[in-house]
């Protein structure tokens, strides 16, 4: 017997480093995240027939989404600069990665959450890793402009994904993509909320371009949700309301670079209902034992409605992100799920329910 690979994963910081800007290595703040794996799907041939699909399964990182990529390099810079503490604008998992990256860091971690909306293992999250959570009695939007206002003039670093050095952490999920696959894939579906994310992932499959890595790029679809949608319908929205809270923005602070990475790649930026959410949601879980949270699940959402509007082609590599891990928003895991049910402790009447 041989060991293969030796040494650890040295955090997306020590792997990607030719690629980030730089920082000192004692500044370097990590929970080894990335390298998530790219899961091939294999059951649900009767709504893609020979498509290839795979899922990045982002819900694997260290606090359980793919925040971790930004947030290990957004506290490393804060931590270089010598910041005490960080602040952010959360739907709930922004504040979990700040928090836990913070308390790594050994600095205070402050995070303005909606009041209400915030699924439960996030809130969690946050304040186990001993954040300070505000709840604002607002939306994101509203908790957005608050730490943008107070960084302004506190010496506290934001770490929201207006951020740049978040983008460059995130980035380095497209890299894993075309290292996993050996090139890049036809297409590349993601949920998109305050649009950071598909933003970071256009900007890695062009670095690797260029590089000569890859030889095609690949086009960018981004899911808003219907109730949810500003990009899709061209202006800030007051209200947004989705189940999907993840992406529950009524004015993506990474408008531009969303509207960029469509209009490049020749791809779309559009939408699904809260129904298709759920549905993929409960596909993914039920066939192909990947649980993800359900903003993630917009981004099959959006290759089924792609599918079944005939854009997709057998032959095509398509990835769908899957942002979070399913066990973040247990509440909606329990309501769209069948109910435990309960039995005597009888043998006899068991096996009966079995169906035995
Ligand atoms: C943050 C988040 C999103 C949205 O990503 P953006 O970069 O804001 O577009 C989607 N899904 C989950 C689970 C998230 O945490």
């Amino acid at each position: 017997m041989q060991l293969t690979r030796k040494g650890l994963w040295g955090g997306l910081i020590r792997e990607f480093r030719d690629f980030l800007p730089e920082i000192s290595d004692s500044a370097i703040t990590t929970l080894r995240e990335g390298n998530t794996p790219l899961v091939e799907v294999e059951n649900l041939k009767d709504i893609f027939g020979d498509i290839r699909l795979l899922l990045k399964y982002e819900g694997l990182n260290p606090t359980g989404s793919f925040k971790d990529r930004g947030m290990t390099f957004a506290v490393s810079k804060a931590r270089e600069e010598g910041a005490k503490a960080v602040i952010c604008a959360s739907t709930g998992n922004t504040s979990a990665s700040a928090a836990a990256y913070a308390a790594k860091a050994g600095m205070k971690a402050y995070v303005l959450v909606p009041d209400g909306g915030i699924a439960l293992g996030k809130l969690s999250q946050a304040m186990m890793h001993g954040a300070l959570v505000l709840q604002i009695k607002g939306n994101f939007d509203d908790a957005l402009n608050l730490v943008k206002e107070i960084t302004k003039n506190y010496p506290i670093k934001l770490v929201n994904s207006i951020n740049p050095f978040r983008i460059e952490g995130q980035k380095t999920a497209a890299f894993e993509v075309c290292e996993h696959l050996g090139f890049a894939p036809t297409y590349h579906f993601l949920p998109v909320g305050n649009a950071g994310n598909i933003t970071a992932y256009w900007k890695g499959y062009n670095e690797y371009y260029r590089e000569g890595f890859i030889s095609n790029l690949p086009k960018m679809m981004g899911f808003q949700a219907e109730g949810s949608a500003p990009i899709v319908l061209g202006h800030p929205i007051e209200d947004p309301h989705t189940i999907a809270t993840a992406i529950k923005i009524g004015n993506p602070a990474s408008w531009e670079g969303a509207l960029k990475a469509k209009k490049e790649s020749g791809g779309v930026i559009d939408m699904v209902s809260d129904e298709e959410i759920l549905e993929a949601y409960k596909l993914l879980a039920s066939r192909e034992g990947v649980f993800c949270e359900p903003a993630s699940a917009a981004s099959l959402a959006g290759a089924i409605k792609m599918k079944k509007e005939g854009v997709l082609n057998d032959g095509d590599t398509v990835v769908c992100t899957l942002t979070g891990h399913g066990l973040k928003d247990p509440d909606n895991a329990m309501n769209n799920s069948p109910k435990p049910t309960k039995v005597p402790v009888d043998i006899d009447k068991i096996l009966e329910i079995m169906g035995f």
